[in-house]
């Protein structure tokens, strides 16, 4: 009981990413007033900042492989196949 100003609260049904332990990771507040999510099995730490700029990089990868809907890349001159040489 020493900060009873930064309660730790568990977040239930929280996966940490490093160990991937569920309901082991606790939620505070650190001094610059960021929420820091911890890992209480691994020591695993990561504020509110880290983990928006991870949620941003992973939008951006998400963004860059995934193909844009209602554009379809064909060309608009697209012609059929043409065999050549049956026509005798
Ligand atoms: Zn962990």
């Amino acid at each position: 009981m020493t900060t009873p100003k930064r309660p730790r609260r568990f977040i239930a049904g929280a996966v940490c990413p490093k160990c991937a332990e569920m309901d082991k990771t606790v939620m505070y507040t650190n001094d610059a007033g960021e929420e820091v999510r911890e890992c209480v099995s691994c020591g695993f730490v990561q504020t509110s900042t880290e983990q928006a700029e991870e949620d941003r990089q992973s939008q951006e990868l998400a963004t860059r492989v995934t193909p844009v809907d209602g554009k379809v890349l064909l060309d608009d001159e697209e012609k059929p196949l043409k065999i050549i040489g049956l026509d005798d």
